[in-house]
């Protein structure tokens, strides 16, 4: 039996696709690239925002439409958010699996396609509890070669007012540390260079371990840095010297023997536990790359998103976080950051601090997003929202701001050597063949790479020169997946463009 998954989302969704991947390979099953051969089609779907859920639904109409021979699956987040309606309004899906347990996944497979019996009538339906995190075996990676997602936690406990992932993923589940380290020590053995820890929050990481350790009493009156150095409540981190659980996870992989480095992704600035940054700095394979969404720069809206922390506490937050790696081997870190605009009761002046606070953040990277009404969240009652026209104009300024200093940014890393991770190879062109047959020089090719500071899919890339015939850091000659020190030659907009030296 075949199927074919069209991914939606985000990396810890496409996670979930991986996972979903290995119940199916488990059971016999085969992936195919050609829907149009697949008995499954499975939409892993996107529920967080409008525009999301939107390009899901088309999904599963397109599928529907175009291949009748196949039974189509909504999975994902937009499953797991409206099951009951769309079990009622979405007759083009024959199945609907929520994301809660994906160790059910194999029921509601059983359930379509039934042996001896009969095909079920009307739409089939697993909705199941949400529980732990979904752990397993992932025999085929969606990132590119050499590049892997772990997720180390699911759901989140923040309950930021615009936000409706506590509404579909649930309460904030931790995997076990030693879970997580087996499962990279696993991925590097298969040649995987690049893990991202993802979750919704890495700064909660463990805190639901052991309330009593995340959660320690501070002396009264007694000073304690944090986010906001008003020590909002959720900034704990141990002060009888143990490490917080995130420090704790990071100094495990840190001691996995092979070659191989690590990114954090999302750590919510309110509880970013400030005792990983020498555990990091320690270690260069700890990339000093920090995504830290701050989603505004004035207290009110801050307050209004049910954040604790404050602009001038989040600017000393980044200041302590480039302080601990000016001597490391990488010279700086790299922030990137995104702001939610139009959100109610946002008004000029406080969208001018917001964007004073972005320049002042001096970002590599940042995204910004307009506020969507939210049914089930806090703010969706909310009134006072900008008109969607202002928002825009907003949303432009921001975009702006960062594109000037974007460039700024990364002409920090011209005439250094890094080492990149090549994700594409460009095709020569016949004329570039013909020409290297006629000159007997073999051709220059061009490949498209990531160096420690781009993340995957959201930052730019290094565009890469190198010769036919040049080897990587494992001797082998130069392919998707392959690690090679490249020389940053120039910044070309959001990219950079470097050499084999
Ligand atoms: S930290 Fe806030 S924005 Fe992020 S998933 Fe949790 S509630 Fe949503």
């Amino acid at each position: 039996m075949l199927f074919f998954l069209d991914q939606y989302g985000c990396a810890k969704n496409q996670v979930d696709g991986e996972l979903l991947i290995g119940i199916l390979c488990e059971k016999g099953w085969t992936r195919t690239d050609e829907p149009e051969r697949a008995d499954l089609i499975i939409i892993n779907s996107c529920g967080f925002i409008e525009s999301a859920k939107k390009e899901s639904l088309d999904a599963v109409m397109t599928a529907r439409a175009a291949y009748p021979q196949a039974k189509v699956l909504l999975a994902g987040c937009l499953s797991e958010r409206y099951a009951d309606d769309l079990a009622e309004s979405l007759p083009e899906a024959d199945a609907l699996f929520g994301n809660g347990d994906l160790s059910r996944f194999p029921e509601l497979l059983d359930k379509l396609f039934p042996t001896g019996s009969t095909d079920p009538t009307g739409t089939t339906v697993l909705r199941p509890q949400i529980c732990g995190v979904p752990e397993g075996a992932r025999p085929e990676l969606l990132s590119f070669p050499g590049s892997a997602y772990v997720k180390i936690t699911e759901g989140c406990d923040n309950c930021c007012t615009f936000c409706a992932i506590p509404l579909i993923r649930g309460p904030l589940r931790s995997r076990p540390i030693e879970r997580i380290v087996s499962e990279i020590a696993g991925l590097v053995s298969r040649g995987v260079w690049e893990i991202n820890l993802i979750g919704q929050d890495l700064g909660s990481y463990g805190k639901d371990f052991d309330e009593t350790a995340a959660d320690s009493e501070h002396p009264a009156g007694g000073e304690h840095p944090g986010a906001g150095d008003q020590h909002p409540a959720g900034s704990e981190h141990p002060t009888d010297g143990t490490l917080s659980p995130l420090a704790e996870l990071l100094s495990a992989i840190g001691r996995l023997p092979g070659d191989f480095r690590i990114r954090l992704l999302y750590i919510h600035p309110d509880n970013f536990p400030r005792d990983i940054l020498p555990v990091m700095a320690a270690n260069t394979r700890f990339f000093p790359y920090f995504d830290i969404p701050f989603q505004a720069g004035e207290e009110t809206i801050l307050r209004s998103m049910n954040r604790r922390g404050n602009p001038d506490a989040y600017l000393r937050l980044v200041a302590d976080i480039r302080n601990a790696f000016t001597e490391s081997p990488y010279g700086m870190a790299v922030l990137r950051t995104t702001f939610l605009v139009g959100f109610p009761r946002e008004t000029d002046e406080t969208f001018e601090k917001t964007a004073r606070f972005l320049a002042s953040l001096r970002s590599v990277w940042s995204g910004a997003f307009i506020w969507s009404r939210e049914e089930g969240t806090a703010a969706a009652d909310y009134p006072r929202a900008p008109a969607k026209k202002t928002a825009q104009k907003r949303l432009d300024t921001l975009l702006e701001i960062q594109r000037r200093m974007t460039p700024e940014e990364l002409a920090f890393f011209v005439g250094k050597r890094v080492e990149v991770l090549v994700e594409e190879l460009i095709p020569l062109s016949d004329e570039e063949v013909a020409e290297s047959e006629k000159n007997g020089i073999p051709p220059s090719r061009l490949a498209l790479a990531r160096a420690w500071f781009q993340a995957p899919e959201v930052d730019g890339s290094v565009v890469l020169q190198f010769d036919e015939g040049s080897r990587d850091s494992r001797g082998n000659p130069v392919v998707p997946g392959s690690v090679v020190e490249a020389l940053i030659m120039q910044v070309n907009g959001i990219d950079v463009e470097a050499v084999l030296p």
